[in-house]
């Protein structure tokens, strides 16, 4: 079957191959890949720009985010029949008894995590192995497009649900209205919260999908006042949560300046390779909360998976393009350009 497939640790040592087609050990359902995404931490991991991580082992097929129907079930599994629409978490395997699994937190598991596109074989090839106990069935009229950025969106579900506290009537200030950005901002209005969300003048394009999926107002960084404007809506208190979903030193200094004392600042990323500058006396005064989520855990998924067969949350607008498997480059090349929103590929 064809599979893009890291080779190596060293940068650009990826391409198209023919690999033989797997079949559904125990525990395992093989699905036939719809679509996999294109996540910017894919762009990363292709330039080998992130920092050196155990839970990188090449060989590896790429890709974390995605949906596929099922197409074979492995000794053991039940709760599933071929054909369904499955996601599957990025955990393809994890100890089960250190203190993070026992409780639930599978992505925290740092003792023999295993994940998609990382250390298991991953969405961007014609089929894939998913380990049954982290694979979600959904709702037979659910779009397989939108279904493909579960992934993404489960990170804002779990930011929003699990990380910090929101409550109706709050503001939210978003900065980066990409996938992630997107997520965080309709878990945030589901919880109440009006949300107000920051681009630069090259993402305008996303910032009509933001007010398009919910945002109450969206802003310019370098047109707009941030800052003043964040103020004036808050009666001059700032915004209970800020999330930073871009990352840049930039982004984040106007997230500590737009927060109100004892608010909370949400870091969704960060620049990898470089320290971020932070003026402590302006966050010990105004006592801000910082804090920093990645990933995903079953919650998180749990709850998802429920509002995308609800028709609670709009996923299907986050995607702009889908390209042929073989067309792989072209779509990496566009997710580092941040043009589009989320680029999906179909094999
Ligand atoms: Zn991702
Ligand atoms: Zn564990």
């Amino acid at each position: 079957m064809k599979a893009v497939m890291r080779r190596s640790t060293k940068a650009h040592d990826v391409g198209l191959m023919d690999i033989p087609e797997p079949s559904a050990g125990p525990g395992q359902l093989k699905l036939k890949v719809a679509y996999g995404g294109i996540c910017s931490s894919d762009a990363h991991v292709l330039e080998m720009d992130l920092p050196a991580s155990p839970r990188f082992q090449p060989p590896v097929v790429v890709g974390h985010e995605g949906v596929g129907y099922v197409a074979e079930i492995g000794p053991g599994v039940t709760g599933f029949a071929v054909g369904d629409l499955v996601a599957a978490e990025t955990t393809f395997a994890c100890c089960g008894v250190c203190e993070f699994c026992r409780r639930g937190d599978t992505g925290m598991c740092r003792s023999g995590r295993k994940s998609l596109g990382w250390s298991a074989n991953g969405y961007w090839a014609e089929y894939i192995l998913v380990n049954a106990l982290f694979s979600h069935k959904l709702a037979p009229h659910v779009n397989a497009k939108g279904a493909a950025v579960l992934e993404p969106f489960t990170c804002g579900v779990k930011s929003i649900l699990q990380r910090v506290k929101v409550n109706p009537g709050d503001i939210a200030v978003i900065w980066g209205p990409g996938p992630i950005g997107l997520g965080v901002v309709q878990m945030a209005k589901l919880a109440g919260a009006r949300v107000v969300v920051v681009g630069t003048e090259h993402s305008r394009p996303r910032l009509e999908v933001a007010k398009k999926v919910g945002a109450y107002r969206t802003l310019v960084s370098g047109v707009d006042d941030v800052v003043a404007e964040i103020k004036a809506m808050t009666g001059g208190y700032g915004a209970q949560l800020c999330s930073d979903a871009a990352g840049s030193q930039t982004t984040f200094k106007e997230a500590i300046a737009c927060v109100r004392r004892q608010g909370t600042v949400l870091m969704m990323t960060g620049p990898f390779n470089k320290p971020l500058e932070l003026h402590t006396f302006e966050v010990l005064e105004k006592e801000v909360a910082i804090l920093f989520a990645e990933g995903t855990n079953p919650h998180s998924w749990n709850t998802a998976v429920k509002l995308l067969d609800a028709g609670l949350v709009d996923l299907d607008s986050l995607v702009s393009d889908v390209f042929p498997l073989e067309q792989w480059e072209e779509g990496v090349a566009k997710t580092r350009r941040h043009e589009g929103m989320k680029i999906l590929l179909r094999p």
